[in-house]
């Protein structure tokens, strides 16, 4: 039952997309932070204007890394039900999978956006898989279907083939490649035109004849897998009765909520076709906080406690990401799932036992910040103030039992290399640019040996690495030489299949499971590893496991 004070919860959907590296995720969150409003301008990612991408080197290797959260609007087209979309930005490539881990926690449903004209790729399978370790509900978006070779069937039989999902085309391209020309609604038998090259003039007809014996079949086939899921739907559908619009939604999104089927849709990101349609998918189908299980926490003596999403609740929030800010210095982005967060309160970091004091609190925007007073059940935010709070760190109110949330998987780093300052006097700065990387990203470890003194990094792959000595330079102000690439020993984590996942996260996923310490050869620069003799725990493509060579 939703009460009175978590009514507002059921207009919250917090998403992530989620993508192959190259399939258009980072476009197609610009496209929405345009089309929700906050962006002026859209930013292409090749000419660097993308805001999601703001950190420097990320626009220059057009890769995503961080995981930051943008709060937008939406209204769902033909209606006036405002919504508030948080974004949580995951990373496409192998490198970076803690941020796909940490967002993949907070998040509560994901698009998956493909590339149309390759279908699903490796790393799609990796977040895909990942996606279904937490449990997130997704809807799969067919991007670049302007492009040469682009093919909805390619990645719907790809979803069932290479994912082994259920999918639930809810929309069918009207033209394919240069051709592109709009999209149909199969739900409500539309036809949604595209006739300017912002996508904002958009006419809505009828079903043209050509497509209409197709897209009936495809409407048959969608009300079957919706009546699977739905025994209401499967009465009528049983008695040769037609669903309304409305009933077919509702069986879709408990469908898509419960994981069973997974809808489909189309467009172009780039050429700025189907990503509205795309917002309405989301807040139809994506679950909102209350759809969601509630999170829950194990207190000292092994008790188990649900906080259910609600701002009168108790407090209970994560810290999933660790970021230095240039002008407001460390910023603790979190969740938070029950209570109400305020500025200038003490709250309990209880992983780390120690009681801290919330400064600042900020919600941020495509291109803004704003300053709020509080972040309530289902919001995230960044706070400012909070010292001793790490990533995965569970915030209660303070006074209360210690009780721990269902944390993060943090693996093991696979590479390692030694380092030194290019200038030796910086040595002691260099120290202290590295702990301070390391802070904001647990997959990065830095050591130094106390016979030799040699410093060494360690981190997820060669990439990872490049860029983190990178951000060394630019914002520590220190040049570094580093050794050859050791790939050592990565030890990763078997998971029995009766095992609850629950409590592996619970217990930081050790323990549980025991470890396995596998050999790993790199195949070539950051492309991944080759595995000897080993189980891997969903974070390397299955197409890189296998006998080392
Ligand atoms: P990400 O790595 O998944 O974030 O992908 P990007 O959004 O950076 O896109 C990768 C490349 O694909 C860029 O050159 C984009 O301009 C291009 N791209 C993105 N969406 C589309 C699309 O809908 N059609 C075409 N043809 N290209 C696209």
């Amino acid at each position: 039952m939703t009460t009175k004070s978590q009514s507002y919860l059921t207009h919250f959907r917090n998403i992530g997309i989620a993508a192959h590296i190259d399939a258009g995720k980072t476009t197609t969150t610009e496209r929405i932070l345009y089309y929700t409003g906050r962006n002026r301008n859209i930013g292409e990612v090749h000419d660097g204007a993308a805001t999601m991408d703001w950190m420097e080197q990320e626009r220059e290797r057009g890769i995503t890394i961080t995981a930051a959260a943008t709060t937008a609007h939406w209204t769902r087209s033909g209606t006036s039900d405002d919504y508030t979309v948080n974004i949580i930005d995951t990373p496409g490539h192998v490198d970076f999978t803690i941020e796909v881990e940490r967002s993949m926690r907070v998040l509560d449903g994901a698009v998956a956006v493909f590339d149309s004209s390759q279908g699903v790729e490796p790393q799609s399978e990796t977040v895909w898989r990942q996606a279904d370790r937490y449990g997130v509900p997704r809807i799969a978006f067919s991007n670049k279907m302007d492009k040469t070779g682009a093919s909805f069937e390619l990645v719907i039989n790809d979803i069932k083939e290479r994912l082994g999902a259920i999918p639930a085309p809810i929309q069918y391209p009207m033209g394919a490649e240069s051709d592109f020309k709009g999209i149909i609604d199969i739900i409500r038998m539309q036809a949604h035109t595209f006739t300017n090259d912002l996508g904002t003039d958009i006419v809505v007809s009828d079903v043209p004849a050509e497509y209409m014996d197709k897209v009936q079949e495809m409407r048959q086939q969608l009300i079957e897998a919706a009546a699977e899921v739905d025994e209401a739907l499967m009465e009528k559908y049983l008695e040769g009765e037609e669903p309304t619009i409305e009933e077919l939604v509702k069986a879709i999104r408990a469908g898509t909520i419960q994981k069973k089927i997974f809808p489909v849709l189309c467009g172009s990101a780039l050429k700025n076709k189907g990503v509205q349609l795309l917002l309405d998918a989301v807040v139809d189908y994506l679950p909102s906080p209350l759809d969601v299980e509630s999170i829950k926490g194990t207190d000292e003596e092994g008790d188990v406690h649900e906080f259910p999403a609600d701002p009168e609740g108790k407090l209970a929030a994560l810290a999933f990401k660790i970021m230095a800010d240039p002008y407001v210095g460390r910023l603790t982005f979190v969740r938070i799932y029950s209570g109400t967060l305020t500025s200038g309160s003490y709250i309990y970091n209880a992983s780390k036992d120690k009681r801290e004091r919330v400064g600042r609190l900020l919600k941020m925007h495509a291109n803004s910040r704003e300053e709020v007073s509080e972040l309530k059940a289902g919001e995230l935010g960044a706070v400012i103030g909070l010292k001793d709070a790490g990533t995965g760190n569970t915030l209660i109110a303070d006074g209360e039992d210690r009780v721990l949330l269902e944390s993060i998987d943090v693996p093991e780093p696979v590479i390692k290399l030694a380092i030194e300052p290019k200038t030796k006097a910086d040595q002691e700065k260099m120290g202290l640019g590295l702990s301070k990387l390391a802070e904001e990203d647990p997959t990065f470890k830095v050591e130094t040996d106390q016979e030799s003194g040699q410093t060494t990094i360690a981190g997820m792959g060669e990439l990872h690495l490049e860029i983190l000595v990178d951000r060394l330079k630019r914002e520590y102000k220190v040049e570094a030489n580093v050794g050859a690439p050791q790939v050592a020993y990565r030890e990763t984590i078997t998971k029995p299949a009766d095992v609850d996942s629950k409590f592996a996260r619970q217990s930081g996923g050790r323990g549980q499971y025991g470890h396995v310490k596998i050999k790993a050869e790199p195949l070539e620069p950051g492309s991944g590893f080759v595995f000897e003799n080993a189980v891997v725990g969903g974070t390397v493509p299955k197409e890189y496991i296998g006998p080392a060579q």
